[in-house]
This record gives C-alpha cells, structure tokens and sequence, in this order.
C-alpha cells in the first residue's frame, strides 16, 4: 500500500514544486508532512480574527514576462494567485538613522528616485543597476533561459559589500547609499564577511523588477500546489514526521515516529540537510559527506510580533518598512542583549487592509539562537515562565523601538503573538530556527555549495538549503533537483512549453 516511486520529506515550497512536476510527468508521489498543516514557511495562521503570513511576506518577478511568473505559470501559479502591487514608487522604505529612503520599483525609477535623495550619486547608481543586470544574465535560469555561463562563478565568489563598497568608493554620500542599498538585508540576513554579491543581486532583481503581496496569504500557494498534486494522483500526508530511512534491496524505507512505513525508489528531502542526514541510516551516508554537511554554518534566526489593531488605529502600508537606528546596516544580526533590536522588519499584510488602515502588523527582527538556548530542550505551550518573561521582555524592547516611528502602537495593539528562534526550529525543523538555512559564504561557495543529487544514488535535495532562499531561489531549486530525474533540457523545454 505504501509504496511509491517518489518519496518528499516535509511539504515546504521546495518539495510541493517536486510533487508537482513529478505527479505530473506520471511518477507516484507521496509527500509526508510531520506537522498537521502544510506548507512549511507558506503557512499563514490566525490570531483574534486576522491572519499572518509566516515566512513568504512578498515576492518579486511577478509581471507577465518576468522569472517568478514565467516559471510559476507552469505551476498554475501565475494566473490563480490573488496579488495586491506593492507601491511602485516605494515597495521598501529604508529608515537608518532617523531618515527614509524609499526603494521604487522598475530599474530607472529605482536609481532616479535614490539620485533625488543622493545628489552626485548618478554613476554609482549606474554601475550598480548595471552589476545587478550582468549578474543576474550570468545565472541563466534566472533568466529563463538554459545556456550555462562562464561568469557564474566569479559572481558567487564576489563578497557583496566589498564589491558594494568599490563601486561607492570613499565619497561619504555614496557610503550612506550603499547602506540604504543593503538596509533591506533581512531578505538575505546580510554580513559583511559573508554574504555573496550573486545572492544579493538575484535578490534585489527580482524585488525591483516588481513587488507583489499575496492578498490571500501565502498558504493559497501551498493549497493550490497541492490541490493539482492530489489530481494528478499524487499523495500529500500531514502528521508523518519522517523519523528514519534505511536501505532495502535498492530501494528506501522510510519510517514515521508513528512506526508507519514506507517504501520509495527515489527520496527527496525537502528539509534542511543536516537533519536529513540525521535520518539516513550511518551505514547509508560516507563519513566525508557527513561531516562535510554538518560542518555547514546556518543563518541567524528571527524573533517576531504578530499584533491585532484596534480599528482604525493603525494606517495600511503600501510598503515595507526596514527600520535601523544606526548606520551600519550590516552589523545588525549580530546584535546581542544591550544593543538589541537596532533593526525591524514591519509591514502590514495585504489581507488585513480596511480601506486606509491595517487591522494587522507583522514586525521582525534577527535573533541569534544562543539567546534561546538554554530552553532548548522545552516544547512549545510548556517552556516555563522565566522563557516567557524573555519573551515578553524582548517584545517590550522591540516596540519601544517601534513606537518611534509608531507613536502609540501598544495602545492599539489588541493582540500579541510572538515568534522566537524556538519558535522557529519547531515549526520548519531547521537547526537552530535559521531562517535561510545553510549560510552561503562568497570566500567559501564550493564548500556552502549544496547540489540536488547526493552520493547516495536515489536521494536528493531540494528546498532553501539547494540553490538559495525565497520563492525564486526555491523554485529554481526545484527545478534543478527534478532535473537530475528528468533531464533538464526535457524539464525545460515542458515549462516553456506551458508559456
Ligand atoms: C521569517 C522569514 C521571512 C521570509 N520572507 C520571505 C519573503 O517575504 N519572500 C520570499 O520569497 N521568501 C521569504 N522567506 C524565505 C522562504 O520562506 C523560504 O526560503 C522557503 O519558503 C523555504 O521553503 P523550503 O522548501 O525550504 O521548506 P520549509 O518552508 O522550510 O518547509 C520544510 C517543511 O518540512 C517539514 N519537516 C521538517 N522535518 C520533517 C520530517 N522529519 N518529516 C516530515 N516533515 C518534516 C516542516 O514541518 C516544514 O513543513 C522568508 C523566510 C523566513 C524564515
């Protein structure tokens, strides 16, 4: 009964594309979900009668002709999606420092609208929407196009502020202008030492090309993907926490902490990659892989409030808000206790818009797990009151914070959810709550470099750890751990097909 050709471990953006292409193209499907939702970071969840989005908030590429809708098209995506545009004059406001700066949409509005607030920066908006452009061209899959290039490399290996910092040189506006170009690093949780130029650009491309909310939330994607899976006769199973997977005459047995098995030619592990490795049988995995993926570093993890508003207490947002009350933009997800937060996130969800104000608002902020650590071996509902006055205190912090920009937004505040890296590692399973997974460093991106195939023949990767975070850089992962079942040029070719 529980055999299939193809099994997804968890139900995140990265295996539901899996499962859809592959249910497509006639393979027997099944995606098992440890969690009684689906969905991973698409989930949206309710509080007080308003829903927040978890971990897609926008997404960028979405006009007729751009990567995220060419692609998504074939997923059925492009035409269902319900999107509200963000303001093309500002999609993100950067505040550092007590001044805002508003990012626009579109490449000539985005550098004519940054020149009026930085005289004399002309050429250095220039080279950088030009850098931006070339980079983006080298990763051909980013283009929709198949051709590999000589360049990607070099890209990947340029460190982004370094390569930011040389093309704003000393002059001392264009140094505040590469940190309102960078003030948005909580997309890539940004740091200097770090950080690749090819992840920021494939980033900052794709928001500037255009902007778009998800006036439904982001668990319509997760639903509509799922919906054509399920008719296309493949399987979606929520509480099914994949707890080990062993070998069985070439084939994989896969176990559930329900004692459930399964039995697959092929597995996908749509889930960080150390804990992947962790359920493969030791025999199964060679010692140098191993310890090559566990040597891997992650990304920090985030802490954050869902607030509930009093009607008409609180104005909708067309746009984003990168708030920091310093200048070093960089810096801010090292942060530690006495210099928390220095930055947020804050934007209103499209699905809490009446008429001019948010019912809603969701403000984020790093938080690094060793803040969290020592209620590590708690479980959620039951962590204890000292995790509790932490928390709380922690939120005091960051809306004081906010209120210097919202003055009086505690007063509306009705309800009060919050997120901490705990929060995080339970909900996706990712060590450590890391909010993009394995950390991508540009003096090292051989060794931070996962592929889709592994040395185990038959198991794959996918999702936010392959290629990079975000919506395109999951779905173009997607596409490339399919393509080790497929061939890329036949996968290709049927996405184009589907334009
Ligand atoms: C705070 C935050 C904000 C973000 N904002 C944006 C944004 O605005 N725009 C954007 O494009 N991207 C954004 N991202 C990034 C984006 O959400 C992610 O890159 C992407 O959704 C990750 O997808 P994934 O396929 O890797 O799986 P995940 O979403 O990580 O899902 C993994 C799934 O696997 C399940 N699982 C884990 N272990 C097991 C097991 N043993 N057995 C069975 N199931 C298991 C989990 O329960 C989960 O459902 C954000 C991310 C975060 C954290």
């Amino acid at each position: 009964m529980n055999r299939y050709d193809v099994i997804i471990i968890g139900s995140g953006l990265g295996s539901l594309l899996c499962g859809f292409i592959l249910s497509k193209e006639g393979f027997s499907v099944c995606i098992l979900e440890k969690h009684s939702s689906t969905g991973g970071c698409l989930q949206s969840f309710e509080r007080g009668g308003n829903s927040f989005d978890t971990g897609i908030h926008y997404i960028g590429s979405m006009l007729p002709g751009q990567t995220l809708h060419s692609y998504w098209k074939y997923f059925g995506l492009s035409g269902m999606l319900d999107l509200e545009r963000m303001n093309e004059g500002c999609f993100d406001m950067i505040s550092l420092d007590g001044a805002d700066y508003p990012l626009a949409q579109g490449f000539d509005n985005f550098a004519d609208s940054l020149a009026n607030s930085f005289p004399g920066s002309g050429n250095f908006l220039k080279h950088y929407v030009t850098a931006l452009k070339e980079t983006v061209a080298a990763f051909p899959l980013y283009n929709f196009e198949l051709t590999d290039s000589q360049t990607k490399t070099t890209w990947m290996s340029t460190n982004a502020w370094e390569f930011l910092s040389s093309m704003a040189g000393s002059d001392p506006g264009n140094r505040r202008l590469l940190e309102v170009l960078s003030g948005n690093n909580f997309l890539y949780a940004g740091r200097k030492a770090y950080t690749p130029w090819h992840q920021y650009a494939l980033i900052n491309h794709s928001f500037i090309s255009s902007a778009w909310r998800l006036k439904h939330g982001s668990r319509q994607i997760a639903q509509s993907l799922i919906n054509s899976i399920i008719s296309q006769g493949g399987k979606v199973l929520t509480k099914k926490e994949v707890r080990k997977i062993s070998s069985l005459k070439n084939k994989f047995q896969v176990e559930t902490s329900s004692n459930e098995m399964f039995v697959a030619g092929r597995i996908i592990a749509g889930i960080h990659p150390q804990s992947a490795i962790g359920l493969l049988e030791p025999a199964m995995v060679k010692k140098s892989f191993r310890s090559r993926i566990m040597s891997m570093d992650n990304t920090v993890s985030s802490f954050g409030l869902y607030l509930g508003l009093k009607p008409g207490s609180f104005p909708y947002l067309e746009n984003n808000l990168y708030y920091h009350c310093g200048t070093d933009v960089w810096a801010a997800s090292e942060f530690k206790a006495g210099q928390w937060p220095g930055t947020y996130f804050l934007y209103t969800p499209a699905s809490s818009r009446q008429g001019g104000n948010s019912s809603s608002v969701c403000i984020m902020s790093y938080m690094g797990f060793d803040e969290v650590k020592r209620w590590e071996h708690t479980m959620t509902g039951r962590r204890g009151p000292d995790y509790i006055a932490f928390r709380n205190e922690r939120a005091e912090k960051l809306l004081q914070m906010v209120e210097r920009k919202f003055p009086g937004i505690r007063s509306s505040t009705d309800t009060m959810e919050i997120s901490t890296p705990l929060t995080w590692r339970d909900f996706t399973g990712t060590p450590e709550g890391s909010m993009y997974g394995i950390r991508k460093e540009s003096g090292n991106y051989l060794r931070t470099m996962l592929l889709p195939h592994t040395k185990i023949p038959g198991f794959y990767f996918t999702g936010q750890n392959l290629n990079m975070h975000g919506a395109p850089g999951v779905t173009i992962g997607a596409i490339m751990t399919c393509s080790e079942i497929l061939g890329l040029d036949y996968l290709f070719n049927k996405i184009r097909n589907a334009q």
